[in-house]
């Protein structure tokens, strides 16, 4: 260990947590966890910075730093003598403090991930970085006319004329043959680190350092297809109808383009009513900062730092940034005043809330979300209810009527909407399980073979291109999308838990989750303080009496 210097400066909360009561490995642990900490902080708070600016501006000297910036941490993590040390201490069986127990888990599993030599690190970032700049710059193309991500959305969720979808839906895809080559580059290059490490492929890598098991996502996928097959292929075909005779087509003749979303991962709104009338004349940024502060999780803060409308050059899409895990935490979004953009906001908000709520007295190391999919529950949650029709009657001030009428279809819209996710996240899980086991094959007809089966969508004629590519997850969070399906349930387990447990009732018929501070004093008690002090599962426990569990999920949406 005497590569290693340690700067031995413990704070006096760290004196009091971790006194004399400690044994040798655990001071040693202890002493290690410091000097980490003041190495990487400084480096983690400067590439945020950088990303922040990257995504706000799309310049490449930005993207440059971040890529640096990246380098510099992950090489600290690459370190083998480091790595063997953590491995050794996790093994002795002697850390039996279990704040310190958590952080040995943490740094363990971040050291291993990049337990690779540096010249491949450094092509791994290179690659991801330059396919992001690629994708943040391109702009799909109509009839020789640039459009906008915001453009293309409205095109697919309001144009009757189908040549014009067609042309928008094209257009949303174009981006995945322009960075297809760089992507299949990344993978392989990502499959080559993860062999170095041992294990067959960097998909089944993820899994394990993601504190997860490959056995266990299989088996709740397979129960989810099991479970939603039926009233997918039922509530769909209805769907298909409707669809269909708006364009006065047979609903064998619907093509890709025909629903609202580039890959069929949202409802279309077509039913009595659109959602969006009740929000045109919002503002769903005041309406987000009010409901908030409502619940006793004030995000007046975080709104004034963040960066809310659509701008040339800037990311496309959404997400919620937490920059040094003190305080400072922002949300992106292209805000219009829409359902989706009421969704979107009330989900990254969600994430910002989960980053600005922890126990400051929490070690650095555990100031993050229990795990990444732990806060696409938390945002999740929040998000469902841009389409709740108890919430929209108190946030719009809407009369009974009009709550009823919105009843009679938001809770087709809802189920639809979750079935429709689980079947989509099916595709993604199992596509870029094959794409990790084997990227030399036929990936743009095994994408189609997927999206046939699960979501019953009909691939265009002629040859399948790399459209699936444009979904930037592949890029930027390779091997999370199961993450978002596990959110689901668990957003859905919370609900059942604080509907049944915290507010006492019998059922959610009248829960707006309007103005309640319970809720927010049980997510800050429960959830968001913690951090990421308890191992997911753990936490999940603790917070709900069970582990997680796809009971409520399909209690509430498939049944
Ligand atoms: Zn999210």
């Amino acid at each position: 260990m005497k590569a290693i210097s340690f700067a031995v400066c413990l704070s006096a909360a760290a004196l009091l947590l971790f006194g004399c009561a400690h044994n040798a490995e655990e001071r040693q642990l202890q002493e290690f966890i410091t000097a980490h900490v003041a190495k990487v902080e400084p480096l983690s708070d400067e590439a945020n910075l950088a990303h922040w600016n990257a995504s706000t501006t799309g310049k490449s000297e930005y993207y440059d730093k971040l890529s640096r910036l990246q380098i510099r941490i992950r090489r600290i993590q690459s370190n083998p003598q480091e790595h063997a040390f953590l491995k050794d201490l996790r093994e002795s069986g002697k850390i039996r403090d279990a704040r310190l127990a958590r952080q040995l888990d943490k740094l363990y599993y971040g050291y291993l991930q990049n337990q690779m030599e540096p010249g491949l690190l450094e092509r791994i970032v290179e690659v991801d970085t330059r396919i992001q700049e690629k994708y943040n710059n391109f702009r799909g193309n109509i009839e020789g006319r640039k459009a906008t991500n915001s453009e293309i959305y409205t095109i697919l969720t309001t144009a009757r004329d189908i040549r014009k979808r067609e042309l928008a839906w094209k257009a949303s895809k174009q981006v995945g043959e322009a960075i297809i080559d760089d992507l299949l580059e990344l993978v392989k290059l990502r499959n080559q680190a993860a062999r170095e490490l041992g294990f067959d492929n960097y998909h089944t890598l993820s899994v394990v350092t993601g504190e997860q098991s490959l056995d266990e996502l299989d088996r709740i996928f397979y129960e989810l297809d099991e479970l939603t097959g039926e009233p997918f292929a039922r509530l769909k075909a209805e769907l298909d109808q409707i669809l269909a005779d708006g364009y006065g087509i047979a609903p064998a003749d619907l093509m890709p383009w025909h629903y609202h979303d580039p890959f069929f991962q949202r409802t279309p709104l077509v039913y009595d009513q659109d959602l969006d009338l009740y929000y045109k004349d919002k503002d769903v940024k005041e309406l987000s900062e009010v409901y908030y502060a409502g619940v006793g999780l004030g995000v007046d803060d975080i709104l004034a730092r963040s960066d809310l409308y659509d701008r040339q050059d800037k990311y496309p899409h959404a997400f919620s940034h937490d920059l040094d895990r003190k305080g400072d935490v922002r949300i992106l979004c292209n805000l219009q005043n829409t359902e989706r953009w009421m969704e979107t906001i009330l989900h990254e908000l969600g994430h910002a809330i989960y980053s600005k709520y922890h126990d400051p007295d929490e070690p650095w190391l555990l100031r993050e979300p229990a795990h990444s999919f732990t806060t696409e529950a938390i945002a999740m949650f929040f998000g469902r209810l841009s389409r709740n029709a108890a919430w929209m009657q108190e946030m719009l001030e809407l009369s009974d009527y009009e709550r009823r009428k919105i009843e009679q279809v938001s809770e087709k819209y809802l189920r639809f909407g979750q079935v429709l996710f689980a079947r989509w996240a099916m595709v993604m899980y199992n596509f870029e399980k094959q794409l990790y086991a084997d990227p030399d094959q036929d990936l743009n007809n095994l994408w189609w073979d997927l999206v046939e089966k699960y979501q019953l969508i009909k691939r265009p004629p002629g040859p399948a291109d790399a459209g699936w590519a444009s979904k930037l997850h592949f890029t930027t969070a390779p091997c999370y999308y199961h993450n978002y399906m596990l959110g689901e349930l668990l957003a859905s387990q919370l609900h059942h838990h604080i509907v049944h447990n915290v507010f006492g009732l019998d059922s959610d018929d009248n829960v707006s989750y309007v103005g309640d501070r319970a809720l927010g004093d049980y997510l800050r008690r429960e959830v968001l303080g913690p951090g990421a002090r308890y191992h997911w599962n753990d936490m999940i426990e603790r917070a709900t009496g069970e582990p997680l569990t796809s009971k409520y999920f399909v209690e509430q949406f498939a049944e």
